[in-house]
């Protein structure tokens, strides 16, 4: 199929919900959009979806648009500058939703729904026990409009779906899947409003695409199984559909999905390492193209030139850290000027006040300045090179080590909001909850994050550090630990 569009007109969104650390898989989305704009002379705009609003934060959403913009991918319409089609972000836009929802109602295409939380579980404890997938059954599909009228007037709560066709298939054109048929008998009655008024995914991100003109949609291949839901509201409201195209993921070496237990999956996390934003970009763009070896290193300019959204590479897309490092070695040595490159150090070592904080911390413990790097050094390595012998002279025995090294791993994600009153909080908070003396936690973590056991403070460092580097550093020293498990 060609998706290449007119040559003019065309408009792509990167859409990201604020619930996490920007992840790397966004960036390889947003890059493909903003090159397949860049190619067609056409627009690439951001829009939050924030209608989870459990876990959507302003945090992330800064975070977000920051990491988007460090990676260099500048958005024409967004949030942060507005534009011709806001507000930018949903939850701005909630009264936008109603009418259209009321429109489906109207038309009958929509119904409302007044099954409570405890049924759903019921019908869906029933449909897994028959070895059924999971999916409504139709209870308030036929009930008549007195009745809807009635239990609204009595405070119901109720929600509303949309209708789905009983028989037949979704048939479409993915531009890069090629065609594909959903039966409509696997496809969910899905909530368009949910109780509290808010719109779900599918529903604002349809009306949204509408609205703000969007032509071409590419995004990840998890979405390929919700392309029918959208079609479908694009029928019910007459609108063209915009064309569809779903990007196979980014993998880990063993072709899993990429996950942050086997690589790090922050932007942050690349930008704290040193790497070259221009670097992962290159890294990113060479999945979309095909290359000839040694034509590798590529500008974002020469990346646009060779992106040809109709000819795909069909390779999957595996995050290969080596090779990522190799570009951003051969950009830092190859593409930069002596001066650029002077820059860059500085902008990077000043990212997060990292540099600053580190003196203010070690200015009370040093008593020449040459102590400085064995002091503060850890803030800046990018490899703490940790070995089991590092934690020899911790009281607790490995196997504890290894207990509290996993046990605050799994629970950084608890940490909202990243800052030293926080990060002290819940660390003071995983001591109780483990029986154990503050000291007792601290102590490995101290070693895991700065590589020794006399550095700067500890919840100040991890704070200069950032989650995904400690993340990754706890991650390092449980495998380091692991080692000595069984040993003694
Ligand atoms: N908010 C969705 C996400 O973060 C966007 C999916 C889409 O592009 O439609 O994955």
């Amino acid at each position: 199929m060609t998706v290449s569009g007119t040559a003019t007109g065309v408009r792509v969104r990167i859409a990201p919900s604020p619930t996490g650390e920007p992840h790397v898989g966004t960036a390889y989305i947003a890059l493909f959009n903003y090159l397949f704009a860049k190619k067609h002379g056409g627009e690439f705009i951001l829009r939050i979806e924030d209608t989870d609003a459990t876990r959507s934060t302003p945090e992330f959403e800064t975070k977000v648009l920051d990491a988007l913009k460090w990676c260099g991918l500048e958005w024409k319409e967004g949030p942060d500058i507005g534009g011709p089609y806001g507000p930018y972000r949903q939850s701005d836009r909630k009264p936008m939703y109603q009418p259209y929802a009321q429109e489906l109602l109207d038309k009958g295409h929509a119904f409302r729904c007044f099954c409570t939380p405890a049924r759903l579980e019921q019908m869906r404890e029933a449909q897994r026990a028959a070895g059924k997938p999971p999916k409504y059954d139709g209870l308030c599909l036929s009930l008549s409009a007195e009745e809807v009228t009635s239990r609204m007037a009595a405070g119901e709560t109720t929600v509303i779906r949309m209708k789905i066709p009983a028989e037949g298939s979704c048939d479409f054109t993915d531009g890069v899947y090629g065609d594909v048929s959903i039966p409509w008998d696997s496809v969910d009655m899905q909530v368009l409003i949910k109780a509290d008024g808010m719109p779900t995914y599918h529903m604002a991100n349809v009306i949204d695409d509408h609205l703000m003109q969007i032509t071409h949609v590419a995004r990840g291949e998890e979405w390929l199984a919700s392309v029918p839901k959208h079609i479908l509201l694009y029928r019910y409201f007459g609108w063209d559909q915009p064309v569809f195209m779903h990007l196979s993921l980014m993998r880990n070496a063993d072709k899993s999905k990429l996950s942050k237990r086997k690589n790090p999956t922050s932007i942050s996390y690349y930008s704290a390492l040193g790497y070259i934003p221009e670097a992962l970009m290159n890294f990113l763009g060479l999945f979309f193209i095909q290359i000839a070896e040694g034509e590798e290193l590529l500008t974002m300019d020469e990346l646009s030139e060779k992106f040809d959204p109709d000819n795909l590479s069909k390779a999957g897309a595996i995050f290969d850290i080596q090779k990522l490092d190799w570009l951003n070695g051969r950009w830092i040595r190859e593409k930069l000027s002596e001066e650029e490159f002077q820059a860059r150090v500085l902008t990077w070592a000043m990212e997060n006040d990292r540099l600053k904080e580190g003196l203010r911390l070690s200015q009370t413990r040093i008593s020449k300045l040459g102590e400085l790097p064995d002091l503060a050094g850890f803030l800046l390595k990018s490899d703490l090179g940790l070995q089991p012998s590092d934690f020899a002279k911790i009281k607790s025995p490995p196997e504890e080590i290894l207990e509290i090294l996993n046990t605050v791993q799994a629970d950084l994600e608890k940490i909202l909001e990243w800052n030293v009153e926080t990060i002290e909080a819940e660390l003071r908070a995983i001591a109780d909850r483990m029986g154990k003396k503050l000291k007792v936690v601290v102590s490995p973590l101290f070693v895991a994050v700065s590589g020794s056991s006399r550095s700067l403070p500890l919840f100040d460092s991890m704070a200069i550090l950032g989650r995904s580097v400690v993340r990754q550093r706890l991650k390092l020293a449980a495998q380091a630990v692991a080692a000595l498990v069984g040993s003694k």
